[in-house]
């Protein structure tokens, strides 16, 4: 390849359908603190998703932070190893103490069935991951959590947009959290939300993301500034209007991998479940030991050929300084996260990826095995 394949790239709408809103900031003076695009944003994104209530934040760290301050917790709080290290660090910020559990072998997604041998009297909350955006077993982290009265923070950060049997995602659990990074799905240059189910508490959490301040005289919480930017949530409103382009465009390049990848020995691609309506935020490949060369080797000769894939996600979160301390962050009780991170490799997956840099692409990861 002559220029650099990345494993993503920021997907942007032309600049000259952006000029009218930027004409409008101008001439309004409304930069932020609650302006009519975040007004509308809020709105427009409830409709999209298919929720009843969001609260824009400014990203999806300052939203994790936010949603664990707004449920009150304390303690233990039950979260997988295998993501992005943001998700712990919520927890940490939030004097929480994070207790990682092992992922389930098909989906990567947190194992219910060791969410419940975690559950101590100190466990106050669950935080799974939809990762790569593929739902987690939803109804049995609910059942879980109904039996021992706990809390539930889906980190979605990666879940724009994905439905499960029929009903956004994002409608699980207490509190839903989403990214819109640059990198992801749906991006507001940086930005994030807070799905919740009630008007109460989406006020509670408007509050917390303007430093607890309810009016001029009185703050009733020690908040942040969370706020979303009027350019930020601007540019979100339009990218709103070619998200279904973008979202059909990575389909395709999925189906092409998937088709083109599935008879190679040695490599696996993660299933769609038929409950899903997937949003084809990733395109994550395991490879496995049958494959004549290393996953760190096949790295190295992709990256000699200009494409740089990505180790989502190696290393683990509990391998890490921070957290490596912790008894549940010992590898021996997360040999699935601990295999799925040696093994693990996201190919280059964005709207306006050419469909010959696809093959080319799959013809790099064929050829070693000729
Ligand atoms: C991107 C991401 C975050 C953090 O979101 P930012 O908007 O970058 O702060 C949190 N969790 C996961 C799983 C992510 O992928």
């Amino acid at each position: 390849m002559k220029e650099p394949v990345f494993v993503t790239r920021p997907h942007i709408p032309p600049l000259d359908e952006f000029l009218p809103y930027l004409q409008q900031i101008w001439d309004s003076r409304v930069l932020t603190n609650g302006g009519p695009f975040h007004e509308q944003l809020e709105e427009a994104l409830c409709q999209y998703l298919g929720v009843r209530h969001l609260s824009l934040l400014n990203n999806g760290t300052i939203a994790l932070m936010v949603a664990l301050k707004a449920l009150d917790l304390k303690g233990e709080v039950i979260t997988t190893p295998y993501s992005f290290v943001a998700t712990a660090h919520s927890l940490s910020w939030a004097n929480l103490k994070p207790v990682f559990v092992d992922i389930c072998p098909d989906t990567l997604n947190i194992d219910p069935a060791k969410i419940e041998a975690a559950i101590t009297s100190q466990t106050t909350a669950i935080m799974p991951v939809h990762c790569y955006g593929h739902p987690c077993d939803v109804d049995a982290v609910r059942a879980i959590a109904h039996q021992h009265d706990l809390r539930v923070v889906y980190d979605a950060a990666h879940a724009f947009g994905v439905q499960y049997k029929n009903e956004s995602v994002l409608n699980f659990g207490d509190l839903s959290v989403l990214s819109f990074h640059a990198t992801k799905v749906f991006n507001t240059f940086e930005g994030g939300a807070i799905v919740c189910h009630d008007a109460e508490m989406k006020s509670r959490i408007d509050q917390l993301k303007n430093f607890g301040i309810i009016n001029e005289t009185e703050v009733i919480a020690t908040g942040l500034n969370g706020k979303m930017n009027e350019i930020s949530a601007a540019f979100g409103l339009l990218q709103l209007q070619h998200i279904d382009n973008a979202l059909a465009s990575r389909r395709q390049i999925d189906s092409m991998y998937r088709q083109r990848l599935q008879n190679i020995t040695g490599i696996r691609c993660l299933g769609i479940s038929a409950e899903e309506k997937f949003n084809y935020a990733y395109f994550p490949i395991l490879v496995e030991p049958d494959y004549p060369i290393s996953r760190d080797e096949l790295v190295q000769r992709l990256q000699d050929k200009n494409i740089f894939p990505r180790r989502y996600f190696y290393p683990l979160i509990s391998d890490f300084e921070m957290y490596r301390h912790l008894p549940s962050a010992d590898r021996k009780h997360l040999p699935v996260a601990a295999a799925a991170a040696d093994r693990v490799l996201c190919l280059p997956i964005f709207p306006d990826l050419d469909r010959s840099t696809v093959e080319y692409i799959v013809s790099c990861i064929v050829e070693q095995t000729g």
